[in-house]
């Protein structure tokens, strides 16, 4: 059932908050043992529901009065276990809410629990959770993509009406291509990110996972906008940007840059084929336009992103020492953290901070450059989220392939506009993603513009 249509139930009183988060509680209980996808349960989830119901009856419930949302388990909600997934922080308890839970608990929105994920969000697959990998619901051998694997299935799986994740190079994406559900990574700083625990902070953004476009855009709507707290965000200026005209969708042309050096591409033609088949259904039908773009540097996201990522994570981990939070991270975290904080520790040195960290942040301006050149031509980007199919459990995978996954996600993060996965059909039954991506502040064009390809 679509999210206004639950919504517009509960208010009219058809259906009771209570009843709603009680079904969403019983499922995750029933189904969740074989997912692993939620990691705790808010255990005053159905005595909050019932003050919601409450609140109805008096008329003054708000905008999402009774609706059930899991929350990443690196966003703050007060009381609850914020862990990152990482035995680092094993027992952390929130002591604040962060800013996009204010506001969805503002409107009456129910915390049903909080999201397996990668460790400290630093991965793509789902499978460095300190707690067990998180099963795909729509392919249960496979891995459910990541960071925000929990949130993805839980939303695959039915445990809620919608999910909130973060997307650092493609941590919304990833899992809601794999696990066939929406994701929306935001401009970034049209969400607030106080209350996050970041990964990489000047790539990092928080964002929706729902069932449709119009969901996630609903719970967008909500969430955006400046907050005090964080200086990056933006004030939301309302745009009148409409898809009542023909849009012009620009596909990068592939194959231009053949000789890649790792050993999976980014060109798996079946899965631009899928892409592509799509994209010239929707634009025919609407009688927009598709054009072949060059993107010169697409394949300069991975190497660009890393350094940056390692850099700002081995900074932000500083806190970790053991003596506020938790255990010292060095000591308690997984292999993939301590790469990062090891390899963030050695190209901070003075010495290389020139060589990579200067020089990632110069290759993240021409990126950012590129992109605003293009959407000058086209309004609108199409392209695959993720260039392969999601690995089975247990299949070994090199670093370089699984930092791959995201060459095609990291890009957003890096022009820092919004992008948004949206399911666009199965290959061998596994559901496959399509990307649209927009320029810097167009989100709500964006999600125009990916209504028409559900
Ligand atoms: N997979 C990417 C990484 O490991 C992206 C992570 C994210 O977006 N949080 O850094």
């Amino acid at each position: 059932m679509a999210l206004k249509e639950k919504i517009y139930k509960i208010k009219r009183r058809e259906l009771s908050a209570e009843r709603n988060i009680r079904d969403f509680l019983k499922k995750i209980q029933d189904d969740n043992i074989r997912i692993n996808a939620v990691l705790h349960i808010n255990p005053d989830a159905v005595e909050q529901a019932r003050i919601v119901d409450e609140k109805i009856k008096n008329g003054c419930a708000g905008k999402l009065a009774g609706i059930g949302f899991i929350v990443k388990s690196n966003i703050n909600v007060k009381g609850l276990i914020c862990n990152c997934a990482s035995r680092t922080l094993e027992n952390y308890r929130a002591t604040y809410d962060a800013s996009v839970i204010k506001k969805l608990l503002k409107e009456d929105a129910i915390v049903l629990g909080m999201a397996n994920m990668d460790e400290f969000a630093a991965g793509g697959s789902g499978e460095s959770s300190a707690f067990g990998i998180t099963k795909n619901p729509a392919a249960i051998d496979r891995i459910a993509g990541g960071s925000s694997s929990g949130s993805a299935a839980s939303v695959a799986a039915g445990f809620c009406d919608f999910a909130l994740g973060s997307d650092t190079g493609g941590s919304i994406r990833n899992p809601a291509s794999h696990c066939g559900v929406i994701g929306l990574k935001p401009s970034y700083g049209a969400v607030s990110r106080y209350g996050l625990i970041d990964l990489s902070m000047s790539l990092d953004v928080i964002g929706p996972l729902a069932n449709s476009v119009e969901d996630c855009e609903l719970i967008f709507d909500i969430i955006k906008g400046k907050d005090e707290r964080d200086a990056v965000s933006m004030e939301w200026i309302a745009n009148n940007d409409s898809t009542n005209h023909q849009v012009v969708i620009g596909i990068p042309e592939i194959g231009a840059n053949k000789e890649k050096a790792s050993s999976f591409s980014y060109e798996n033609e079946e899965i631009w084929e899928l892409v592509k088949q799509k994209v010239k259904l929707v634009a025919n039908k609407n009688k927009w336009k598709i054009e072949e773009c060059r993107l010169k540097h697409l394949d300069l996201g991975i190497q660009t992103y890393y350094p940056i990522n390692y850099v700002e994570f081995f900074s932000g981990t500083r806190k970790f020492d053991g003596r506020k939070y938790g255990y010292k991270i060095e000591d308690s975290c997984g292999e993939e953290v301590l790469r990062r904080i090891l390899g963030g520790r050695e190209i901070s040195k003075a010495e290389f901070a020139g060589k990579y960290y200067r020089r990632a942040l110069k290759a993240k301006k021409i990126i950012e450059k590129e992109f605003e050149e293009a959407f000058e031509k086209y309004e609108v980007l199409a392209m695959p989220t993720v260039p392969r199919l999601p690995h089975k459990f247990g299949e070994q995978i090199s670093i370089e392939d699984m930092y791959n996954y995201d060459t095609l996600t990291v890009l957003a993060n890096l022009a820092e506009i919004p992008g948004i996965s949206v399911p666009c059909g199965k290959i061998n039954g596994i559901p496959v993603g399509l990307q649209i991506l927009a320029k810097k502040g167009a989100d709500n064009f964006l999600l125009e513009v990916a209504k028409r390809f559900e």
